[in-house]
């Protein structure tokens, strides 16, 4: 049987050691006209791209069409590419994602595919520069809706389309480090698998009561167990 492991990206697979969040408040500079100590603080952990936008286009009082928020991305991506290109750039892969990503890929039965706030090219952007980009088949993105419980339905129909399977829920596991991963696989009655390498710990994130928890993916030969054989 099949199992449909859908990944989030920040704090799941890779820590880009705070380059996203600055890509954002580079663009709200460059858009908004507005010093980046200025601008009101953002709940970045587990939101989409495109709620964070629209958060910050009602924070500043300043009309939201979708197109002004894609805008606004364009801007965001640009800076995103450039910071993570920089010789300076500090982020990097997660303990043992390198590792687990490699042996979940000789597991015929595991069909892995994102499910993240980033919007599409923001996901290509940073898995590319951690060599990760091409693990994945499909997903959804933070383009696909701003409504972060929104993108796991998406998620499932492009990967039921790209593989021709049909998944039963029970075999989809979410993989991710906030509460919004949480509730998000709550939401379209998937398993969660939940990591404490981001923001949040084990502790926090137990207390949700996702499937699972775990510290990290350090243990490969656990982790491969628990996603595919338990
Ligand atoms: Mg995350």
């Amino acid at each position: 049987m099949s199992r449909l492991l859908l990944f989030d990206i920040d704090g799941t697979l890779i820590d880009s050691n705070g380059a996203g969040g600055a890509a954002i408040l580079d663009a709200a500079e460059e858009h908004f006209g507005i010093h980046r100590d200025e601008l009101p603080p953002l709940q970045l952990a587990g939101a989409t791209d495109l709620a964070i936008a629209m958060d910050l286009f009602n924070l500043l009082k300043r009309e939201h069409t979708r197109d002004a928020a894609f805008a606004f991305l364009d801007r965001y991506l640009a800076n995103l590419h450039r910071r993570l290109h920089a010789n300076d750039f500090s982020g990097f892969t997660l303990p043992g994602v390198n590792a687990l990503l490699d042996a979940l890929r000789v597991e015929s039965e595991a069909h892995l595919g994102l499910l993240t706030g980033n919007v599409k090219r923001g996901a290509e952007i940073k898995l590319t520069r951690h060599g990760l980009f091409d693990h994945f088949i499909d997903g959804g993105f933070g383009s696909d809706h701003h409504d972060r419980n929104q993108l796991g339905p998406a998620a499932l129909a492009r990967m039921q389309q790209a593989t021709g399977m049909h998944y039963n829920i029970s075999d989809v596991i979410v993989i991710g480090d906030t509460p919004k991963d949480i509730r998000c696989a709550e939401a379209f009655g998937a398993k969660c698998l939940a990591v404490a390498t981001g923001q949040y710990s084990a502790a926090e994130l137990r207390a949700l009561n996702p499937w699972r928890t775990v510290e990290s993916f350090a243990d490969v030969p656990a982790t491969v167990e628990l996603l595919l054989r338990t």
